[in-house]
């Protein structure tokens, strides 16, 4: 075998590094050396995550590992980075913006980077103190494996590490440390960067690098006269359109959709105020800070639409011609849809499409949303009355049972042109029984605050199979307390 000249040799984690990111140069980002916590401590870990890198539990378990991952000690072979990116931020240009508290340790050999949230200040880090609290750190970590386990792309979550440093929000709270992990962390606001400034040169090294690394078919496209900038803006509308499909149908909520929040391989990252519906309203708004709601739940498909927009223009001087980019976002006006009526058709169990199905689709959403009904109940109760025919418990949820029987009566006669097993177990695989609910992380939050973290590793294990069963775990998947309509979440975190 030829050595890879970029892989650094191996460190007592068993982590060999090449760095690519880094390779692009100083343009892209500033090297810089994380900002030390102290006396840090293990607050949640993944397994899941530990083995995609081949960390071993001994090595998990380590002090190494735990200084390497609050950002106390480097890990031979990283070249640590903050990198530059401006965005577009609730509509408005926001000029450069930057990894103000996230640092890159570095790309793993088999593809992976690995990144550090909450390290300390950075050249990016404008008023900011460089540092995440406990409570988001937990939120950010246990959504990324909760979507992972919904089979939506997303940034991955490997650990957790918290101090006692007294960080400064609308309270004293305490910090902490999230390692994420992705095959990139570039961002739609990466592009905008270098456009906005009129760096064209590197605009064009990092499409390539993106291109190169992530979307190779970019460069042999026969489509858009053989342009693989607009090859990859088709590439990422259609990677963006499925994914807020999945957000959709799941009931998700992001709260902060700013184009510097986007990423370039259709990954949910950067999870701030984001919520899973709770009583289904279309127009929720989960980011207290969202004073206009324009990232409520019925505005993701558009706003998303927008953010592709602006990187369009920001890949225009590559792309050169207006007709070529307009052409390639509209990608997303086809698969969005598409991907939308196959997630929904799956929440119901069916098979293939047919006539009368976008009726029986938004016939159900307009109860739920008349009537309120929890989301995420409403669809595993139906998929349990397509596998035993009671219907009592899905039509308990509904105030005006005669409509909701009128409703029943059409899905159960296109329900039985289907194997009812197969379309009861689809069912069971699609409508998920645990979800991130706000008032289940705060539990988890409330009791690592106290130095319990069994909370937080419970809920990972839920959450990592959200369609199993989970018996004992019944009142996480029950609806949430009357308090939990009263927990804020802001952008401050
Ligand atoms: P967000 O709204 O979390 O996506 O953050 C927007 C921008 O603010 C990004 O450039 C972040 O790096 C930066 N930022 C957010 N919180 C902090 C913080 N506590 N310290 C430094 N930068 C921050
Ligand atoms: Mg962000």
């Amino acid at each position: 075998m030829i050595a890879d000249p970029l892989v650094k040799p191996e460190a007592k984690s068993g982590l060999r590094w090449r760095n690519r990111f880094a390779a692009l140069g100083p343009a892209f980002h500033t090297r810089l050396a994380p900002t030390p916590l102290p006396a840090p401590y293990w607050v949640g870990q993944s397994r899941t995550v530990a083995d995609t890198l081949c960390l071993s539990n001994n090595w998990l378990a380590s002090a190494e590992a735990l200084a390497a991952f609050t950002g106390n000690q480097s890990l031979p072979g990283t070249e640590t980075l903050a990198s530059v990116y401006s965005g577009h931020q609730f509509g408005v240009w926001a000029g450069q913006l930057g990894d103000g508290r996230a640092m890159l340790l570095g790309e793993t050999a088999n593809g992976l980077e690995v990144q550090l949230k909450g390290a300390g200040r950075t050249p990016y880090s404008r008023m900011g103190d460089g540092r995440a609290v406990l409570r988001s750190s937990i939120r950010e970590f246990l959504c990324s494996e909760a979507m992972h386990g919904l089979g939506i792309p997303t940034t991955r979550a490997l650990c957790i590490t918290g101090s006692d440093a007294p960080i400064r929000r609308e309270a004293i709270e305490t910090a902490a440390v999230v390692t994420r992990v992705a095959p990139s962390f570039i961002r739609f606001g990466h592009f905008e960067h270098f456009a906005y400034n009129g760096q064209h040169e590197q605009l064009r090294q990092l499409a390539d690098f993106v291109i190169d690394n992530f979307y190779p078919a970019c460069r042999s496209t026969e489509n858009f006269s053989g342009n693989p900038y607009a090859a990859l803006l088709e590439q990422v509308s259609e990677r963006t359109a499925a994914m807020v499909a999945q957000w959709q149908a799941v009931g998700f909520c992001h709260g902060v959709m700013n184009t510097d929040n986007m990423s370039i391989l259709g990954l949910t990252i950067d999870y701030g105020p984001f919520q899973f519906l709770d009583a289904f309203n279309p127009a929720h708004i989960c980011n207290h800070s969202d004073t206009q709601g324009r990232y409520a739940y019925n505005r993701q498909p558009n706003i998303a639409y927008w953010n592709l927009f602006c990187l369009g223009q920001a890949l225009l001087p590559l792309i050169e011609e207006q007709e070529l980019a307009i052409a390639a976002l509209e990608s997303y006006k086809r698969v969005f849809p598409a991907e939308l009526e196959k997630r929904m058709r799956a929440k119901l169990g069916l098979s293939h499409s047919e006539a009368g199905e976008r009726e029986l689709v938004e016939g159900i959403l307009t109860l739920l949303a008349q009537d309120k009904v929890d989301y995420s109940i409403f669809w595993r109760r139906l998929s349990q009355f397509a596998a035993d025919g009671q219907a009592e418990p899905v039509r308990d949820l509904f105030l005006d049972r005669a409509a909701f029987d009128t409703w029943l009566s059409t899905y159960t006669d296109r329900q039985a042109q289907e194997d009812a097993a197969r379309s009861a177990a689809l069912m069971r695989q699609t409508n998920p029984k645990f979800v991130l609910r706000n008032h289940l992380g705060e539990q988890a939050i409330q009791q690592a605050r106290e130095k319990d973290f069994s909370g937080v590793a419970n809920l990972l294990t839920l959450l990592e199979n959200p369609f199993d069963e989970h018996p004992g775990f019944e009142p996480q998947a029950d609806f949430p307390p009357d308090w939990a309509s009263s927990i804020e979440i802001s952008c401050s975190s």
